[in-house]
């Protein structure tokens, strides 16, 4: 079968693999049918996600149909349509105790650590695979995965109706965001960029404020929104140096402040902004099993997925897809690669 291989940095190829096979951990054979491009597949393409091992067949994003089932499958059956959870972990760690698999200390994700969805088919358990939304296209529903990271951040977040939400950076991770946090009918969202067309497009899509942090003073502002107190929940979706330090200084006493970025140059931070008000400063990474949810969000229609893929390619032309996200077009929002 092909796939698509990131050999190392800045060099993908279209490679023949063997096609797998069922054991008896991976008891289910889906066969690809789309699979998503994320900002971080351009990361490990370009050789800037430090997390990412070469080589590698990337993409985390996976959905197909399931085609064959072992013979110890009990949940899943063939004709399925799926979406697979892109986090491995190994049970047993302190963190896998705690029933938090995403952060496992021998964490093993799809596309990153082992090979993921850029090939024709995958073995993986049964256990990992979600029935998608039947009214949902292939090409759409891989963005139930940007949408789980979503719903991660706010459970690691807390979040509650008495909450005034700051997000910082109205980016593809911002707008996910904004879709489901706003299902908790906050008291207020306030989302901060530099780019005025996005925070355009944050005021039609809920938001009930927003800053323009290259005009205005982003900290001072988001004071101003909530009455003096400052946000009561802020996440940091920009994740560029000063960012974290901003969000810090925005929140209000004994509020929690969400991390989502994997950059690892220094950032400027003091003990004082983090002291004196008792900030909970929470890491949100991947998502811990939280397919299901987004999925009975689609299904209930509070969370609509379609339209949100701007261009779809032959995955055998991901070098074109690539290059065209290189290109920054400004009318990409999500691309799909479709198998047959
Ligand atoms: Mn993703
Ligand atoms: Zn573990």
């Amino acid at each position: 079968m092909k796939a698509v291989q990131i050999v190392k940095p800045n060099d993908l190829r279209i490679i023949d693999m063997p096609k797998p096979e069922i054991t008896e951990h991976d008891n289910v054979l889906v066969k690809i049918k789309a699979s998503g491009i994320c900002g971080s597949d351009v990361g490990i393409y370009h050789g800037t996600n430090a997390a990412a091992t070469y080589p590698r067949v990337i993409g985390h994003e996976i959905v197909g149909e399931i085609v064959e089932v072992g013979s110890n499958a009990k949940s899943r059956k063939v004709g399925e349509r799926v979406i697979i959870d892109q986090v491995t972990a190994c049970g047993h760690c302190y963190a896998c105790r705690k029933s938090r698999p995403n952060v496992c200390h021998n964490l093993q994700v799809r596309g990153v650590h082992i090979d993921g969805g850029y090939r024709e088919f995958m073995a993986v358990p049964e256990s990992d695979c979600y029935v998608i939304p039947d009214f949902l296209e292939y090409k759409d529903a891989v963005m139930i995965e940007p949408t789980t990271i979503a719903v991660q951040a706010c459970s690691r977040a807390q979040l509650e109706s008495e909450d005034d939400v700051l997000i910082i950076g109205a980016g593809a991770l911002g707008s996910s965001l904004l879709r489901i946090v706003r299902l908790f009918n906050p008291h207020s969202i306030t989302m901060a960029d530099i780019d005025a067309g996005r925070l355009d497009e944050a005021m039609k899509n809920g938001a009930t404020a927003v800053i323009n942090s290259k005009s205005e003073d982003l900290v001072k502002r988001a004071k101003e929104i909530t009455g003096g107190y400052g946000p009561t929940v802020t996440i940091d979706a920009a994740c560029v140096k000063g960012s974290l330090l901003s969000a810090c200084q925005a929140a209000g006493n004994a509020t929690r402040v969400i991390t989502m970025g994997f950059s690892i140059a220094p950032d400027e931070i003091n003990q004082f902004v983090i002291t004196s008000k008792e900030l909970d400063i929470r890491g949100s990474r991947l998502q811990n099993r939280k397919f299901g949810e987004v999925i009975k969000l689609v299904n209930e229609r509070k969370v609509n997925l379609q339209g949100a893929v701007s261009h779809t390619f032959p995955f055998l032309e991901a070098q074109k897809a690539f290059d065209f996200v290189d290109s920054r077009d400004p009318s990409i929002r999500k691309i799909s690669l479709m198998f047959d």
